[in-house]
């Protein structure tokens, strides 16, 4: 999990000289990390109009003011660091509810799974964290991965070891040859590769959702249905039952972990909603009764439409693709843009997320494009990528907003995303708990 923010300690009245001392070196150490951004348009909150030339002062890696007009640095602290984006648009870090940061779909992935060890996994995606993370997205979701590798790569982020974004790491729990579990080797290597946290019947997976948080994840994710990559040809119909679901959300929920489930099928997507999952990613079939269970329990949709675009065109420009695979790519990946779209006029809440791992690293932001050709509103899809994915992973105190206690967690770029949404996809400058990573003005 993400620490808690370090507190300052508050000073005493009366203070020892020991104390006094340690006092004014650890006041001295807060006011050489004073930092003070000049914005000349700031979206302090997404989803309310865009603030003029406002002045955010950063201590410790927080927000302790955002006031109006260009106030002078040295007001905050004699030594304060003064960033001036005066010209820019200045908003909260970007966040991506679902990502695979340990691969990248391509014709070598077979391959790869028997000829890349653990630690070359590992080191893959130190690199596609870090570009994410210059991509302007501060805070994403990793929705499967090897675990262990992937709650290192958290902790080593976190630690500040490693340039990368803010990581959410769920444990997929799968079913005996479901969607997230290994497939399309020979047997004796499926064996070995076979997922480590498969679960058959409820009581299997009350315990396999016990032991994923006991070993460190942060989120459950599983599959409701089948998928589109998955080399069966078992449909994207349901695949886990609904009292394998009910399990694994009651478990998750009472030891404080939320719980993503991978859903095509209407049949899926609305038993994973009866089991109370907190999102539903893809979503590609939803019908009348899913819009419905989407409002009755408050569970967001993560549209995924890049993932939808890029295997279509995969299918078709390349032959790397099993047949059935193929075949539920060109199918699947158009349907799923309808769904979006009517999903969306019926106010079922979205929050931003691309399956970026089956499109390239660092594209992200292209998603919020084809949210916008698919009808959604510039507000809603900066919405959906900062104060959504905040709630959907239930850090709204600390993350989403540019607002005073929270991270400092800001990237702003040429001109407003509000008037042109491709303006995401060439951020300029990149903040995370107040240290900048990137600044091409
Ligand atoms: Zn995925």
């Amino acid at each position: 999990m993400i620490n808690p923010e370090r507190k300052q300690p508050k000073i005493s009245p009366k203070l020892s000289l020991v104390t006094l001392a340690i006092s004014v070196f650890l006041s001295q150490a807060a006011m050489a990390n004073t930092q003070v951004i000049h914005a000349g348009e700031l979206l302090s909150v997404p989803g309310k109009a865009p603030l003029k030339n406002h002045t955010v002062v950063i201590d410790d890696g927080a927000i302790i003011a955002v006031k109006k007009g260009f106030i002078p640095a040295t007001t905050f602290a004699s030594d304060a660091t003064l960033i001036d984006l005066s010209k820019s648009f200045v908003m909260p870090g970007l966040m991506d509810m679902h990502v695979h940061l340990q691969m990248e779909l391509g014709p070598d992935n077979t391959a790869d799974t028997v000829k890349l060890s653990d630690a070359d996994v590992a080191m893959k995606s130190v690199h596609y964290a870090k570009t994410t993370l210059m991509s302007g997205f501060t805070t994403v979701r990793d929705l499967l991965s090897e675990p262990e590798q992937m709650y290192a790569l958290r902790d080593g982020v976190e630690k500040g070891w490693i340039d990368g974004p803010r990581i959410i790491a769920a444990a997929g729990i799968s079913i005996t040859g479901g969607h997230l579990d290994a497939d399309g080797m020979a047997p004796d290597l499926l064996a070995m590769k076979s997922s480590k946290m498969l679960c058959d019947g409820p009581f299997e997976c009350r315990k396999m959702t016990r032991k994923a948080i006991k070993y460190g994840a942060d989120a459950i994710k599983v599959a409701s249905t089948g998928g589109v990559l998955s080399n069966t040809d078992t449909g994207t119909g349901q695949q886990m039952t609904n009292n394998e679901l009910k399990e694994i959300v009651e478990t998750a929920h009472s030891l404080g972990r939320k719980v993503a489930s991978h859903a095509h099928a209407a049949e899926g997507i609305n038993a994973a909603l009866r089991a109370g999952v907190d999102s539903i990613e893809h979503g590609s079939y939803s019908d009348k009764e899913s819009i419905k269970l989407f409002k009755k329990t408050g569970a967001y949709l993560v549209p995924t439409l890049l993932a939808g675009a890029t295997v279509v065109e995969m299918a078709n420009t390349s032959d790397f693709m099993p047949a059935p695979v193929k075949a539920k790519a060109i199918r699947v990946g158009a349907d799923m843009l309808n769904n979006f779209t009517t999903s969306y006029k019926a106010g079922v809440k979205i929050a931003f997320g691309t399956d970026s791992g089956v499109s390239k690293h660092g594209l992200n932001a292209e998603e919020a494009v084809l949210m916008y050709q698919a009808g959604m509103s510039t507000a809603d899809i900066l919405k959906s990528a900062t104060v959504n994915g905040a709630d959907l992973i239930g850090m709204s105190d600390k993350l989403g907003t540019i607002e005073v206690g929270k991270y400092a967690d800001i990237i702003a770029t040429d001109s407003s995303p509000l008037n042109d949404i491709k303006q995401l996809l060439d951020v300029d400058f990149v903040m995370k708990g107040g240290k900048v990573y990137k600044q091409n003005f």
